[in-house]
Parts: C-alpha cells; structure tokens; sequence
C-alpha cells in the first residue's frame, strides 16, 4: 500500500494512517460519520474526507454503496483478501464475510452463469445478503 501511494506520490500523512488503521480494524465497509466517531479529533471531518477521496483514487479504498444510499469505504480486496458482504435491513449494519474457498468456486460458477446468460464479461463480484443481523433478530 505504501508503495501504491509512493509511486502516485500521494504523502502518507499520519491522518490518512488513522483513517488505513481504522478501516483496517472494522470487519465491514463504514461510513466517513462511522469512522468519524472511531477515530475522534485526532482527524477532523473536513480532512477524513478528503483522505477517503484521495485513498480512493489511489486504489486503497474502496466505495460500497449499500443500503439506505449511505456510502461506506473499505479497504480494497487487493488489501483485505475477497470477502462477501451481509447488510442488516434494520439497523444498516454491514460486514464482512468471507466464505471457504470451496464455496468461492461456486459462487464463481454461479456469477459466470448469470453473467453468460446475459452476454456480459464478468469481471468480479461481490455477494450482498440482505437481512438480520444478529443483535436484530
Ligand atoms: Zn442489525
Ligand atoms: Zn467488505
């Protein structure tokens, strides 16, 4: 990652390793006002924001637009590893989940089905479950 930003010649500054570490603690995409209240005043708002746009161009971060049109950011899976993702519908709570890799292979032939049916070329995927999370159900 730091090589990614150096060769972009992006500054990892001491806010944008705040905001790296607390995406990398979540075990779910989060929200800049979710981040926000983990990270405190050590980052103002104004500047998180600013760290998640340019995070995100340099690949670092990325966009998950869930439920509710909230955007949340998570590191990208070239960080984290591929993962799946559960959105609870009642508190709007989303995490991450990853599956074993046997059962990779067939959501992988699942997406190629779906996708050849549809002539598209599919590129990658990620599986959304929509639901209850634990506490809310
Ligand atoms: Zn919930
Ligand atoms: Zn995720």
């Amino acid at each position: 990652m730091e090589q990614r930003l150096r060769e972009r010649e992006i500054r990892y500054t001491s806010g944008r390793r705040v905001v790296v570490a607390a995406l990398a603690r979540a075990e779910g995409p989060r929200s800049a006002a979710e981040l926000s209240t983990e990270i405190g005043a050590a980052v103002p708002l104004s500047s998180l924001y600013r760290s998640l746009a340019v995070l995100e161009d340099a690949g670092v971060v990325v966009p998950h637009f869930g439920a509710r049109g909230l955007t949340r950011y998570e590191l990208a899976d070239w960080i984290t590893g591929h993962h799946h993702h559960l959105i609870c519908v009642a508190c709007g709570t989303v995490d991450d989940v990853e599956i074993l890799p046997e059962y990779e292979i067939k959501v992988n032939e699942l997406v190629d089905l779906i996708a050849q049916l549809a002539g598209f070329e599919p590129r990658a995927h990620d599986l959304e479950i929509e639901g209850r999370c634990a506490k809310c159900s």
